[in-house]
């Protein structure tokens, strides 16, 4: 067996017969990749602390394209702490590798995105935004899905100093002049349009200085859950529970709890 050492993230565990574990880890070499996990289950087993979910690690095993592969070992890895205690971070966390997971096809090398994953993570794991960082990861993956909306100016006049709407048939943004080219578009606050474009070309390490307000939040949300819905289709689980949570806070705000 050819075994390998690579840099890994845990996406996701799945039981598999009695004693061993299925675990799904980002590679740094090869993305995705399902691996057996020999006796994980078991009581003391050295591996079972580096494969829980949102651990970052590096591995050995082998790795394989067209069958299961293998993991027999991990060193110097580490458990994403606060993200994996604080509610909204593990949601964000964990819906941001369920989309990394079906953005890259499984033992294929996915180049500099590893890089990004990694830097995203660590920032939620540094108490940034999460849904800020997410944003801007999820602006960033339309490209793997074919979907590149222009959001920094009017796609048909080119002129960003306009209020803007988001239109999903002309693949961006409609100034106030010529918005009325389609009724279906989402009207947006000018903040939000402004943050669209800011999030779009924003280096990852500056967004932990972006402060965004909540409806802000809520419509910078809107926009890309519509996209992800609507043009890519992908109606992710980790999503709607992210979804549910925000109108739970929403309803709590209006209602608050009486003592
Ligand atoms: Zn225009």
């Amino acid at each position: 067996m050819n075994i390998q050492r690579f840099s890994g993230i845990v996406m996701f565990q799945r039981d598999y017969r009695e004693h061993d574990l299925l675990v799904k880890i980002l590679t740094e070499p090869s993305g995705p990749v399902m691996f057996l996990a020999r006796g994980a289950k078991r009581p003391r087993a050295k591996l079972a602390a580096a494969v829980q979910p949102l651990t970052l690690g590096q591995y050995q095993g082998s790795l394989h394209q067209n069958r299961l592969s293998y993991l027999t070992s991990a060193d110097h890895y580490r458990l994403l702490n606060h993200t994996t205690s604080d509610l909204l971070a593990n949601a964000y966390a964990t819906y941001l590798l369920a989309l990394v997971d079906v953005a890259f096809d499984d033992g294929q090398s996915i180049s500099g995105w590893y890089d990004q994953v990694k830097a995203a993570l660590k920032l939620i794991e540094s108490g940034r935004n999460p849904q800020i960082i997410v944003n801007v990861m999820e602006i960033r993956l339309l490209g793997r899905f074919g979907v590149a909306p222009v959001w920094d100016r009017c796609v048909i006049c080119g002129r960003s100093d306009l209020p803007m709407a988001f239109s999903e048939e002309y693949g961006g943004m409609l100034c106030s002049n010529h918005v009325i080219r389609d009724p279906r578009c989402l009207h947006l606050k000018q903040k939000t349009a402004a943050y669209l474009a800011l999030l779009s070309r924003i280096d990852l390490r500056r967004v932990g200085d972006v402060d965004v307000d909540e409806s802000t939040k809520a419509g910078l949300r809107r926009v890309i859950d519509t996209i992800y819905d609507d043009e890519v289709g992908l109606r992710l689980k980790s999503k709607r529970y992210i979804q549910q949570m925000h109108l739970w806070d929403k309803q709590l705000k209006l209602n608050p709890p009486k003592n």
